[in-house]
C-alpha cells in the first residue's frame, strides 16, 4: 500500500467525499474506513491492479473508492436506497467500480453480474455476518482472501467481544485459512477485522 510521510493514502483523483490531498494522492483515513484502519493496526492483504473484489456493504462509496483507485474491478453490493445514490454518483465518475443493488445474503440475485474474485471484502454490520460472506465464498478464485470486517454488537450487545470474535473466526477456519485476526480500536472500537485465504 502507498504512504506519503506515514500517511495511507490510495491514487486517485479526489474529491470523492472530501477527502484530503497530500503530493496529489488521496489520504486514506483510518478513522473513516475499516479497511484503512486494518491498514494502520494490522497488516491486511496487498491490493494489485490485476484484483477484482467483490465488495459486501458498499454504503456511499467511500472505501470503495480508495479499493478501486488499487484494483481492476469492484462489484460494490448495498441494499439500502440511500446511500446507493451516494455509490452510483461515485461509480459514475470511475470506470472499474459496478454498483449492485442487491442483498449481500442472497448472492444468486446477483451471481449472474458477477465473474470470480481474488478478494471478497466484507463490511454489512449485520447479525449473521458469518453466514452472509460464507455464501459468498462460491465466487472467490483458488487462493483468494476474504477480509470480514465484524462489528461485534451486531452479532450480540449481550455477549463478551471477544467471545463474538472467537465464534466468528473458529466458524470461518472451518473453510479457510485464518490469516489475521485484529482489533480496530482507537478507529472503530467493537470492530475486529479477520483476514482468511482460500486453502485450495
Ligand atoms: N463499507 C462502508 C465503508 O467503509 O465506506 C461502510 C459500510 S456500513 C458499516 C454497512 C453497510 O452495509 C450499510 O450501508 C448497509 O446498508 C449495508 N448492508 C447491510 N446489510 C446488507 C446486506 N445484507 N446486503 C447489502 N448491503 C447491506
Amino acid at each position: 500500500m502507498i504512504r506519503i510521510h506515514n500517511v495511507l493514502v490510495s491514487p486517485g483523483e479526489g474529491g470523492v467525499y472530501g477527502e484530503r490531498m497530500l503530493d496529489g494522492y488521496r489520504v486514506w483515513d483510518p478513522y473513516r474506513s475499516k479497511l484503512a484502519a486494518l491498514y494502520t493496526v494490522g497488516t491486511g492483504i496487498e491490493l494489485a491492479p490485476a484484483m477484482r473484489v467483490l465488495y459486501l456493504g458498499a454504503a456511499n462509496g467511500t472505501t470503495v473508492s480508495h479499493v478501486a483507485d488499487y484494483v481492476d474491478t469492484v462489484y460494490a453490493v448495498e441494499f439500502a436506497p440511500r446511500p446507493m445514490q451516494d455509490l452510483l454518483e461515485v461509480a459514475r465518475r470511475r470506470r472499474n467500480i459496478v454498483p449492485i443493488m442487491a442483498d449481500a445474503g442472497k448472492p444468486e440475485e446477483y451471481a449472474h453480474f458477477m465473474e470470480p474474485v481474488d478478494l471478497v471484502y466484507q463490511d454489512v454490520a449485520q447479525p449473521d455476518q458469518v453466514s452472509i460472506a460464507e455464501r459468498n465464498l462460491p465466487f472467490l478464485l483458488p487462493g483468494g482472501w476474504l477480509v470480514l470486517m465484524l462489528k461485534t454488537r451486531s452479532v450480540d450487545v449481550r455477549r463478551d467481544p471477544e467471545d463474538v470474535l472467537a465464534e466468528a473466526r473458529d466458524a470461518l477456519a472451518r473453510r479457510l485459512e485464518v490469516v489475521e485476526v485484529c482489533w480496530l480500536d482507537p478507529y472503530h472500537l467493537d470492530h475486529a477485522a479477520i483476514v482468511c485465504r482460500d486453502r485450495r
